[in-house]
């Protein structure tokens, strides 16, 4: 029997904010974040897709904006150290999975700009079709002066993972990319967005200085670990582009919601099937 009055209690967010959200502090932060994923020639019903020429007119406004790209250590250099500065109109480029498209397609557009960009990696994706070869990702650092991080082992959510899955995700997926890239790797992002404070305090342990979710303009500290949020780009338009460069308030809220209500509609339904329904939901390959 479904228990009512504690999945209620749940569904308004209250117990598990209770918990830890005193631990977090929150700072103040207006560089856009962006993130993209797969990248195609024309536009497919994939809401993480987007098409070459979207992201192309993309790199064009934040060059014709005066927009300049700045790699995540400096971001993180900003927030921390009060007298390191960055340019004015900063913002950081950043690209989950390791799509094959994002060596064929984005990396051309983002050199003709000289922008640099930070490439989120699931480890064992390396090498499956349509995923890059680890040539390309010591290319994507050696050649192009474009970092190279972490996206976890196998791509699943990391909250309610036992101990040992959560090292698999966090720890083995660092040391092998850290052995494929002979760099230490200082950065996650989280696959799916879903995290709580266990999984930060592992985070945290596994030695990572910052960890990407998917909340516009989110930016917290927890024992020393940054907790930094970014724009998915998903289907935004030539016109709504520019909306994705800045903190809308209203966004927040809207946002704040809907992590309410995702967080609390998978603790009912359970962590499998929210990320089942997720899939069918994104068409997320594979
Ligand atoms: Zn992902």
């Amino acid at each position: 029997m479904v228990n009512l009055k504690k999945n209620f209690v749940l569904f308004l967010g209250i117990k598990e904010n209770k918990v830890w959200k005193e631990d977090m502090k929150k700072l103040s932060v207006d560089i856009p974040i962006l993130t993209y994923h797969r990248l195609t020639k024309y536009r497919v019903s994939d809401k993480y897709t987007t098409s070459i020429n979207e992201f192309a007119e993309h790199m064009e406004y934040l060059q014709y904006n005066n927009y300049q790209t700045i790699s995540l250590c400096d971001y993180i250099r900003h927030i921390s150290e009060p007298f390191f500065d960055i340019p004015e109109k900063s913002c950081l480029l950043t690209f989950d999975d390791g799509h094959q498209s994002d060596f064929q397609f984005a990396l051309p557009i983002l050199a003709r700009h000289n922008f640099k960009a930070t490439f989120f990696i699931t480890t064992d994706w390396i090498g499956k079709q349509g995923y890059m070869i680890p040539e390309q990702l010591r290319e994507l650092a050696t050649t192009f002066g474009m970092s190279v991080q972490c996206h976890g082992k196998r791509h699943i959510p990391l909250k309610g993972l036992s101990l040992d899955n959560l090292l698999q995700e966090l720890v083995v997926s660092k040391r092998t990319l850290e052995d494929l890239m002979g760099a230490e790797i200082y950065y996650m992002s989280f696959p799916g967005g879903s995290f709580n404070k266990d999984v930060l305090t592992c985070v945290r342990d596994a030695r990572y200085r910052a960890v990407m979710c998917s909340i516009p303009f989110y930016l917290h500290q927890i024992d020393g670990l940054f907790v930094v949020g970014r724009h998915m780009i998903k289907y935004v338009g030539k016109s709504n582009f520019n909306a994705c460069l800045k903190v809308d308030y209203a966004a927040h809220i809207r946002a704040y919601f809907m992590s309410v209500l995702k967080k609390n509609f998978k603790i009912i339904v359970g962590n499998k099937m929210y990320y089942f329904l997720w899939k069918i939901y994104t068409k997320k390959i594979p």
